[in-house]
């Protein structure tokens, strides 16, 4: 359907740019502080209860939920051998997803990777463009960051402190808990602060045996933190409490959206306001700026259907395109008064790009669990989260920073262990008799955070509305090396502390870019010389400028980032309407 031509003649108090975690937040909080807001989006709307089909049977897919003939995903091995742009060599597929689309129910969620090149080192970069983005498939791990994480300088003399403390943001945190929900369990750990709790899910036999295996070893292994309502939000008519189906699990995505997703939990409500309008379709190409002031003054934007171009105007232009793309429209914004790139002056925009590495991973099995009837395991929105506990109270003497494991065990719809030899009867009597008993967890460490590591323009190829493409720079080092080798011992060892036989242990590292938590491309500093917002996330440089998202990190934490992302826009959104209120942006 053709989208309405965008009223050209109204100045927007504010323009938003994506409509993700960050995007949808900003809608939500502006447009309850009763200003008129566009939201421009990329990508289309798509019928998400109609992509997801939470509850189809495999049976009843034609392809077992496998992808149609003539589409193909990137795996890990495409990944590592070829050199992005990762279209060429793949002609026979019409589409080519990343890692991430590899079922047909979320292959019109991602991007196709032809539409939308990107060049240089290799990086599993994963999109979503359509309304809500990676909202709409994500992991639902919510956590927060603590002082070890924004002062971690002052703990091991590496990198930049973040401009803000714990205290600065819990307050956020918790507006985000109480607006969205989230499922947990208190453990009181000063290194993850716990969030406002709904009903926490459970932990099977297997995991309280992991929990309990490394109680001695002080570590902590607690249920799954899901940005999942589980009691439900009185306040949302969007969204119903969780009903334990486990098909966000097994699938991705949540089609009665207890799980948290940007249009439900945030962009329907601030619609409801009357003063959101929603244009998708839009690709934001260049922020204007107004050569007398050196302000933003719009957005220009192309309807990627009809590819008419628009420039939309705006008191505040607010970026929340995500990470990369984000750092990509800044440096796309050259203009005569700001030659590299807007907001750029400290030359640290698409720099300090970190993540998460990921990959070491051991899987194991409870023996004494083997041949014991099975339980309705994967029912829950999430599984386990194993702490950090590395560079706490101790120094590691090979890596600075920590990891998490993230993990589970139970019987499921899919058992695992059908990759073990066997056919007919006997065969499907040892899948029963075994299933409950696998246990396996994978970690997440901290990247650090390198100037060294960045992105910027490629200077030929460009996509397919002629937009010059990313070209990455970017590599893990050695502290993340050597951080994995550990993360590898480590998981032996806790398997082995709770008296599991061990199955499988790897220390393979993913390409980068696997995590998909891309963080750090514009990050907040109090020196405007080596960094590109403020506490608020607001321009140095450009005072109506705001980016929103993950590009504003200093650095990466080991604790996943949407939680964060979403309580530092709400702050920054606050601290905007009430500088726009006083007219002094
Ligand atoms: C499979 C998966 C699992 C994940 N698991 C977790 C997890 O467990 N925990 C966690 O914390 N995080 C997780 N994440 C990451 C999480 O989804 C992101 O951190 C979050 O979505 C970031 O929000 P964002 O608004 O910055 O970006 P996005 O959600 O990507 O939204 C950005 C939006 O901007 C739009 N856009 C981009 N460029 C333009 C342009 N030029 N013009 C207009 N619009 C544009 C895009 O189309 C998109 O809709 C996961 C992600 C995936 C894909
Ligand atoms: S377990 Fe809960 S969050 Fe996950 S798909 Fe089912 S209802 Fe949605």
């Amino acid at each position: 359907m053709a989208e309405p031509e965008p009223d050209l003649s109204t100045k927007y108090d504010a323009v938003i740019i994506g409509s993700g975690a960050a995007g949808g937040m900003a809608a939500h909080v502006l447009t309850s502080h009763g200003l008129q807001v566009l939201l421009l989006e990329a990508g289309k709307k798509l019928n998400i209860e109609q992509e997801l089909r939470s509850m189809e049977w495999p049976y009843d897919n034609a392809q077992r939920g496998g992808l149609p003939p003539g589409s193909h995903a990137l795996n890990h091995n495409e990944y590592t051998i070829r050199r992005p742009p990762y279209g060429p060599g793949f002609e026979k597929s019409k589409n080519l997803y990343s890692y991430i689309g590899s079922t047909d129910y979320v292959k019109n969620i991602v991007v196709n990777e032809r539409d939308n090149p990107y060049t240089g080192t290799n990086y599993a970069w994963v999109r979503a463009r359509c309304l809500g983005g990676k909202t709409n498939i994500w992991g639902r791990l919510a956590l927060r960051l603590s002082d070890y994480d924004f002062k971690a300088r002052d703990r091991d003399g590496y990198g930049e402190n973040w401009p803000i403390r714990y205290s600065d943001i819990a307050p956020y945190y918790d507006k985000v808990d109480l607006y969205l929900g989230i499922t947990g369990v208190k453990e009181n750990l000063p290194y993850l602060p716990d969030s406002l709790f709904q009903r926490p899910t459970k932990l099977n036999c297997a995991e309280v045996t992991l929990k309990q295996g490394i109680q001695k070893m002080g570590r902590v292994l607690t249920q799954y933190r899901a940005g999942v309502t589980t009691d439900g939000l009185k306040h949302n008519k969007y969204r119903s409490r969780c009903y334990g189906r486990g098909a966000c699990s097994r699938k991705g995505g949540c089609d009665i959206h207890a799980a948290f997703d940007s249009p439900t939990g945030l962009i329907y409500p601030a619609m409801d306001t009357g003063n959101l309008t929603l244009r998708t379709n839009s690709v934001a190409r260049e922020i204007t700026v107004d050569p007398q002031t050196g302000k933003a003054s719009g957005v220009h934007f192309t309807d990627s259907e009809t590819l008419k171009d628009y420039t939309v105007r705006g008191k505040a232009v607010i970026v929340a395109a995500s990470t990369l793309e984000s750092a990509r429209l800044l440096l796309l914004s050259k203009s005569r008064l700001y030659p590299n790139g807007l907001a750029n002056s400290s030359g640290h925009v698409g720099h300090n790009f970190c993540e998460h590495i990921m990959g070491p991973y051991v899987a194991g099995q409870a023996t004494d669990l083997v041949g014991k009837p099975p339980t309705l395991d994967d029912g829950r929105p999430g599984s386990f989260y194993l702490t950090r506990f590395r560079n706490l109270s101790e120094k590691h003497p090979k890596f600075i920073r920590g990891y998490g494991f993230e993990g589970g065990s139970g019987s499921g719809m899919f058992p695992p262990g059908t990759d073990r030899p066997g056919f007919g009867a006997s065969f499907k009597e040892e899948i029963r008799r075994n299933q409950g008993s696998y246990i396996a967890m994978g970690a997440f460490g901290e990247v650090l955070s390198r100037y060294e590591n960045f992105v910027d323009l490629d200077p030929v190829v460009k996509d397919k509305w002629g937009i010059p493409a990313l070209r990455f720079h970017y590599k893990f080092g050695d502290n993340e090396h050597r951080m994995a080798e550990d993360m590898k011992e480590t998981a032996q060892e806790m398997f082995e502390a709770a008296g599991f036989k061990i199955i499988f242990v790897s220390d393979r590292v993913l390409t980068e870019g696997w995590s998909i938590h891309e963080l750090g491309t514009a990050r907040m500093g109090d020196d405007p010389k080596t960094s590109v917002l403020n506490q608020f996330q607001q321009s140095h440089d450009v005072k109506n400028l705001f980016v929103v998202d993950g590009s504003a990190f200093v650095s990466a934490s080991c604790q996943n980032p949407t939680w964060t992302i979403m309580a530092l826009c709400w702050r920054s959104c606050d601290y905007l309407a009430d500088h726009l209120a006083k007219n002094d942006l």
